[in-house]
């Protein structure tokens, strides 16, 4: 996966990245070259994982329960519209600026 800094634009790569702090969806790393915080946003990862589980359980109800294709299909639509979107937009952001050397 190519990403690059939103900082400096550089390219980074994960396995090179030493820096990192916090978990799961606010978790943040550190740019190797300009030492600034990046992160994702953790709204829009969240709205994919809503969509993702949204789009599995409209599939399982759909399968095991008869006469639901009428409310399933279009959910199982909408969760993947709201997947794909939240996925196009999620791209990492500064969260904080390198700092100089403390003097
Ligand atoms: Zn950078």
């Amino acid at each position: 996966m190519a990403i690059s800094c939103a900082h400096c634009h550089k390219p980074l790569s994960l396995s090179k990245v030493t820096g990192s702090r916090g978990k799961g969806f606010s978790s943040q790393i550190q740019c190797y070259h300009c030492k600034a915080w990046l992160g994702r946003h953790a709204k829009l990862t969240m709205l994919k994982v809503i969509g993702f589980y949204t789009a599995v359980i409209a599939a399982v109800v759909g399968y095991f329960i008869e006469g639901t294709s009428n409310i399933v299909t279009p959910t199982i639509l909408l969760s993947l519209i709201l997947m794909g979107v939240s996925h196009m937009m999620d791209h990492l952001l500064v969260m904080e600026l390198p700092v100089d050397e403390e003097s």
